[in-house]
């Protein structure tokens, strides 16, 4: 049986129907399932509120003639002093999809909204700083 890889809340470029081109920071949490339980897998995840998901399969059908660049760098210090600012305090600093801006907001929002510029998303839109 066919086996695929479905990456849950990792860190991926967002835009990358309009740009032809997938940018993997971050794979997240690596699930590995039969091919044909994948609408069965995905179900399960959004019912349990995932809906940050990427299934790299999607991207090596015909339907996708852009690219796949994988950008997984090593950790620097300042990821590891980001990861302990949000540990200690809940809150998150991450940048804007749509202007750059850099944003505070507490860890468990469900829905982010730029003071900058007003667009307003889910979490997945708004890339970890220093990613
Ligand atoms: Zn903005």
């Amino acid at each position: 049986m066919r086996k695929i890889e479905i990456f849950v809340n990792g860190v991926w470029d967002a835009s990358f129907e309009e740009r032809q081109e997938l940018v993997i920071y971050d794979k997240g949490e690596v699930h590995t399932i039969d091919a044909e339980d994948y609408e069965e897998f995905i179900d399960e995840l959004e019912k349990k509120g995932f809906d940050c998901y990427l299934c790299i399969d999607m991207f090596t059908n015909p339907n996708w003639d852009g690219g796949i660049i994988w950008d997984l760098r090593q950790v620097t210090k300042q990821l590891e002093l980001q990861e302990e600012i949000v540990e200690k305090s809940g809150i998150n600093i991450v940048s804007c999809g749509n202007c750059g801006a850099t944003i505070l907001h507490r860890c468990e929002a469900e829905q982010i909204t730029c003071h900058a510029c007003g667009y307003d998303s889910e979490p997945c839109d708004f890339p970890d700083l220093n990613y």
